[in-house]
């Protein structure tokens, strides 16, 4: 039987960032992860010279934490175009950020499925979200999203043909119905920065910030089965002590580690299709979303328009992406987003080679009301949780959970008088 003075469940960005910040107190630490790889949900999958993001994510330049533990130069990042691209009736019409003024703003403002006065809102709510600091946003009257939306005076052509697919493509609410604090606080962060990806796809970011912990600190395949006050019990039946068990894992995998609903589970879910083209159907590293609400697709990216290396030399690489709900097989997913893409961008589509489909169960935690933004959990004198589920879904909010999570728990255990033997171990 080892012993540690914390375990930390799962390598995610939480429990990443807790590890970092333990280790940098000086205390001994063991992350477990089940899979194979750190990062989570933000990892990617090499694959025949493809890389394979989990799920389509971007690294957001406003943020923070992640500037505290690693030199983002390391990480090669590009920026994509600063807006969308919309798919409206049978035209592709460029949405760009304010805060970028391109000759394509004529786009934006020409565009079919605004009116003059959405036109203006857009504006103004931009406006409204640029200069709201957060602390204010999140104690804003709080209804669905939907709701604020039509009680600001946007237009249902407008809800249903910007708004619905944009959340769904941060954070997979094709419904509107998350919290409107919460959506607030995601556009708030679209409005103010450029997003962008690393060249070796997202789950560079993870490699870089376990590159910081000491050797070995991660034991990968490795399940906890069960949390107790004094360790965890493996799916082998082994038992690591510890003096605090840190559970860093999405709320489902929480709940189910400590044999109790303690987190809420509720969360949105996403499919991501890859394909691989010869050419890419467009050329530039924008998202492009679906304005009509007919069909299934909602949002689309070439991350091969952003850096090459994501497909072998001669290739494109293109990721599909489903919120809406559906009960079609494997097959039948993949026939009907090419079916609804050749429309978009013609027959060639139906040369794309399929390489692999992620279904995403737990993409995001889902808010239909954001009370209280909490950053970790105390489950017992000795158990904490972390993790994006207690906040927003976002890396930033996963890196800043570990933080906090860690220096409260080295708090405590610089209470402990048995945390002298910290210092035996360090000699
Ligand atoms: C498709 C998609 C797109 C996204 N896009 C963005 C984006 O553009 N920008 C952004 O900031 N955020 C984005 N996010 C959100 C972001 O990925 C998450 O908020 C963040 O990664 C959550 O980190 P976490 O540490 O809280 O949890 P997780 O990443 O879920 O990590 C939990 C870890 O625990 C492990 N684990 C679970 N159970 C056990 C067990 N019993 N034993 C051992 N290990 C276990 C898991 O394998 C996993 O590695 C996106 C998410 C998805 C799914």
């Amino acid at each position: 039987m080892k012993s540690f003075d914390v375990i930390i469940v799962g390598s995610g960005f939480s429990g990443l960032s807790a590890a970092y910040y333990l280790q940098q107190a000086g205390f001994k630490v063991k992350v477990l992860e089940v899979s194979s790889q750190s990062g989570g949900r933000a990892r990617s999958d090499k694959m025949d010279g493809y890389t394979l993001d989990r799920g389509l994510h971007f690294y957001h330049h406003s943020t923070t934490e992640l500037k505290k533990i690693i030199n983002i130069n390391e990480l090669e990042l590009k920026n994509t175009y600063p807006g969308y691209l919309l798919r409206y009736q049978n035209t592709f019409n460029l949405f760009t950020n304010p805060v970028y003024q391109t000759f394509d703003s004529l786009s934006t403002a020409l565009s079919q499925n605004a009116t003059f006065t959405d036109k203006m809102r857009l504006f103004g709510l931009y406006v409204k979200l640029k200069t709201l600091p957060y602390n204010k946003l999140v104690k804003e009257n709080e209804s669905s999203t939907f709701e604020y939306f039509s009680k600001n005076g946007f237009s249902k052509k407008l809800i249903d043909s910007l708004f619905r697919p944009m959340l769904a493509a941060n954070i997979f609410d094709y419904n509107l119905q998350s919290s409107s604090r919460f959506s607030k606080i995601y556009l708030k962060s679209l409005f103010q920065d450029h997003v962008a990806l690393p060249k070796d796809g997202i789950g560079k970011i993870s490699k870089t910030i376990a590159n910081k912990l000491e050797p070995n600190t991660i034991s990968f395949k490795t399940k906890v089965k069960k949390v107790v006050d004094n360790g965890v019990e493996l799916m082998n039946g082994e038992f690591i002590e510890s003096k605090f068990v840190i559970v860093a894992t999405n709320a489902i995998d929480a709940n189910g580690v400590l044999h109790r609903e303690v987190l809420s589970a509720e969360c949105s879910h996403v499919t991501t299709l890859y394909f691989s083209a010869d050419k890419a159907p467009v050329s530039k590293a924008v998202v492009i979303l679906n304005g009509n609400e007919s069909g299934l697709v909602n949002h689309v990216f070439v991350p091969t328009n952003l850096h090459k290396e994501y497909a072998p030399k001669g290739k494109h690489l293109i990721a599909v992406n489903v919120v809406k709900e559906h009960d079609l097989d494997d097959e039948e997913l993949e026939i009907k987003c090419l079916t609804e893409l050749s429309d978009w961008f013609g027959l060639s589509v139906m040369d794309w080679k399929h390489l692999k489909t992620y279904y995403i169960k737990y993409a995001m935690p889902f808010k239909p009301i954001l009370d209280e933004v909490r950053f970790f959990k105390k489950v017992s004198d000795t158990i904490y949780c972390c993790g994006d589920s207690l906040s927003i879904g976002s890396m930033e909010t996963a890196l800043r959970s570990g933080r906090e999570t860690a220096s409260i728990v080295a708090q405590e255990l610089e209470k402990n008088p048995s945390t002298l033997e910290k210092l035996e171990f360090q000699q």
